[in-house]
């Protein structure tokens, strides 16, 4: 029998791995978790001198197990090949005594690609497993790094559309013209006159919606989410955390069993959640560091167990993390909780109606034993990466900065000696602006020529991802409010598949 996954605020709502993946996001608005993570375990000696692949085989089968064999090969193996410029996938680079994993060698020059490589190879399997003949179409909200790597994922995918929102002003150059001159006959990409929180909820309002579910349902077509709230691509994320402490491991950095700690620049706490997964199953982990930006939610949740969005929503320079209802958390607060589903529906209600939760006692205890949390303003995350640079010679993105100065924090509050992991999960060049600046000092140049001269003043390459970018042909100009968004897609719907 196929295990068991159940909506983190019901648990009388059950999907097999494939179910889960092919839905996205479970009708009642929790979201997918297998119950019994505490017997999933994989301990790190099974995975000795496997590489990357091998091992995210493992992992994901351990949980998708009603997945063959042959549709694991095809997944990972169609995943993660040549679109990465590393065979490693994910290298790890020391930087003075810390290390530094860097997840942006894919296609996007960002860390989702690990995720969103693999996710549409998950879900076309998954929708045969279920013997589903309808038509996906992927609905998207992305802070900036989701929407192009989830468009590169799914281009000219047989019987899956996606259609992606962003941020009209939330982004990046670099980022917005990745998306808007995606190729692929079913992609879709429009920006909304509103923040990622915004998006993110309306998607999560329309994959909810009973009437717009049934109309779709007699058009042949569901929908599905490439969000991190789908556990598709919450689940490949584990690999990294193990590839990286075989790494060590085999460099004679640490010895097998000793712990490490992992600073994870967090946002929809999709990344760190992955760690956390890991640790449960085995991994050796110490603490898992949170670094939030000037949109310091989550450092303020962790350390005092109330999460409150009554708040501003503030801009910064690693516009990723620029996010104040971080879905995953969700997931954590489940099993914190001891998978009490009414607890979860409850803490969630308090949400939507109060704009804020409190959690109890015990998750108050817990979440400060497994997480330690702080940020890193804008002016930090400048010097940040000044001063790493002038230091080691390395050049770090504004997300990784935030990352590397939360560790400083840690270090100096705590005096922990343990070995450390910072994740690196954007490339320099997906935010040249801010990293030049942050280097050579300000200038008013565009983005654009900012990442040749980052490139020329640093000797680093522009990789060959974004190399040119300004020249491509801006294929998408959609552009809608946030509540009219239902709107769009059925406009969208009925045009077919060329846009
Ligand atoms: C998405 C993203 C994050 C945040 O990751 P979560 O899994 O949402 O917490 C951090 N940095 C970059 C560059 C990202 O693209």
């Amino acid at each position: 029998m196929a295990r068991s996954f159940e909506s983190t605020r019901n648990n009388h709502i059950k999907a097999t791995p494939s179910e889960a993946i092919v839905m996205g996001l479970s009708q009642d608005g929790g979201l997918f978790v297998p119950r019994d993570l505490s017997e999933i375990k994989l301990d790190t000696e099974v995975l000795k001198d496997n590489n990357f692949n091998q091992m995210a085989k493992k992992i994901i089968g351990t949980f998708f197990d009603d997945f063959t064999e042959e549709q694991l090969n095809e997944s990972v193996y169609g995943a993660y090949d040549e679109k990465f410029d590393t065979q490693e996938i994910v290298p790890v680079v020391k930087v003075g005594d810390t290390f530094i994993m860097e997840l942006f060698h894919g296609k996007t020059i960002a860390f989702k690609d690990i995720a969103l490589s693999i996710l549409p190879y998950l879900m076309k399997n998954a929708e045969k497993n279920c013997d589903s003949k309808e038509e996906i179409v992927i609905l998207t909200a992305t802070s900036g790094d989701t929407g192009k790597a989830a468009l590169e994922g799914f281009k000219d995918i047989q019987g899956i559309r996606i259609i992606v929102f962003y941020p009209e002003n939330g982004v990046s150059q670099v980022q917005k013209l990745q998306m808007v001159t995606q190729e692929g006959k079913n992609t879709h990409v429009v920006a909304i006159d509103g923040n990622f929180d915004d998006a993110q909820s309306a998607v999560k309002g329309i994959l909810n919606d009973e009437k717009i579910r049934l109309e779709l349902k007699s058009r042949n077509i569901k929908f599905s989410s490439a969000n991190s709230i789908n556990i598709g691509r919450l689940i490949p994320q584990i690999t990294y955390y193990y590839s990286t402490y075989e790494k060590l491991v085999k460099d004679k950095e640490i010895n097998r069993g000793d712990q490490v700690n992992f600073v994870v620049p967090t946002g929809n706490f999709g990344n760190i959640l992955a760690g956390y997964f890991a640790k449960r199953m085995g991994l050796p982990v110490n603490k898992l560091i949170c670094a939030a930006n000037e949109n310091n939610i989550l450092r303020d949740f962790i350390n005092t167990g109330i999460y409150d969005i009554n708040r501003p929503f503030i801009k910064t320079m690693s516009p990723s993390m620029d996010i104040l209802i971080s879905s995953n958390l969700e997931r954590l607060l489940y099993y914190l909780s001891d998978c009490d589903n009414n607890y979860i529906a409850g803490l969630m209600k308090d949400l939507s109606t109060n704009k804020k939760y409190e959690v109890n006692d015990t998750i108050k205890k817990k979440l400060k034993e497994e997480f330690w949390s702080s940020y890193c303003n804008e002016e930090e995350t400048l010097e940040t990466i000044k001063k790493v640079y002038q230091s080691f010679d390395y050049v770090m993105d504004t997300h990784t900065a935030v990352a590397y100065k939360t560790y400083e924090d840690y270090i100096h509050a705590t005096q922990d000696q343990t070995k450390t992991v910072i994740l690196s999960t954007a490339s320099p060049f997906k935010f040249p602006g801010s990293v030049y600046k942050a280097i050579f000092g300000a200038s008013d140049q565009s983005e654009l020529t900012l990442m040749l001269s980052l490139s020329e003043r640093t000797g680093l390459m522009i990789p060959k991802v974004v190399d040119g970018l300004g020249n491509r042909e801006v294929l998408h100009t959609r552009s809608c409010a946030p509540e009219k968004m239902t709107n769009e897609i059925m406009l969208i719907l009925s045009e077919g598949q060329d846009d």
